[in-house]
């Protein structure tokens, strides 16, 4: 174990409720979280605030160097995330913002910047970190890994709903082919691409609630701790 606990990753495809699931384990534990799809939205946000063209390399790349992130433990667990001392909360989370993350994340050397920044984050343990390659390529010696999943289909039910609940407007077939999109070029890149590693908890959430995979994760946890 390292000095503060636990390193545990959670990948999986987009839409399974790996924020949620990650942020209710680590509460449960005394466990800072982050989110690491938020630093590749952040570099997607600003790839577009400035204009630049997403599949040029060098130009994401100098700007990924010179991001500056820092984090914030919040009581909720959530490591709250400045990027050059700014937060940019609910932004980062617009559909076209998720779908840029997934063009510049394509960047080998701009993804070798943030995988750094997640090494610093999560060295000492006592992290649950989520993203696409946090049992593969990030912590491969991760403590627990866990990779959730579900069909295409029922993840853009759930996000239809929770756009509907937030009272904005949604297009069930729009979001199915945007996810569908994403899904093909995470798991089809070259580098890091989105796969279980083949010592993950391979979990299909399709007929789980949230709650009933928050608690078959903890279970696993405390059996692997106990
Ligand atoms: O998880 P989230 O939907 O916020 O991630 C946005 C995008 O960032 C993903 O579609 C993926 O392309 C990229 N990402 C990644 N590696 C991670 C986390 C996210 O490539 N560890």
């Amino acid at each position: 174990m390292r000095a503060n606990g636990l390193l545990i990753a959670i990948d999986g495809t987009a839409g399974t409720g790996k924020s949620s699931v990650g942020l209710a384990v680590a509460a449960k534990l005394g466990y800072g979280f982050l989110s690491t799809g938020e630093m590749y939205r952040a570099l997607a946000y600003k790839v577009f605030e400035k204009g630049i063209d997403p599949a040029s390399h060098d130009e994401v790349l100098a700007l990924a160097q010179n991001l500056k992130f820092t984090f914030e433990r919040q009581p909720s667990s959530a490591l709250k995330m400045f990027v050059d001392g700014e937060f940019l909360g609910p932004k980062l989370h617009l559909e076209e913002v998720g779908n840029v993350a997934s063009k510049v994340s394509t960047n080998k050397e701009a993804r070798a910047v943030l995988t750094r920044r997640q090494r610093e984050v999560g060295q000492n343990g006592g992290v649950v970190m989520e993203g696409r390659d946090i049992g593969t390529v990030v912590f491969p010696d991760a403590d627990i890994k866990f990779y959730l999943d579900a069909s295409a289909e029922e993840r853009a039910k759930r996000r239809v709903k929770q756009l509907q609940e937030a009272g904005k407007a949604a297009d069930y077939d729009a979001i199915l082919a945007l996810i569908k999109e994403r899904d093909w070029r995470d798991s089809h890149r070259a580098v890091a691409p989105l796969k279980p590693a083949e010592d993950a908890v391979v979990v299909d959430t399709s007929r789980l609630n949230m709650q009933q995979v928050i608690d078959f994760v903890t279970e696993k946890i405390s059996q692997y701790a106990s």
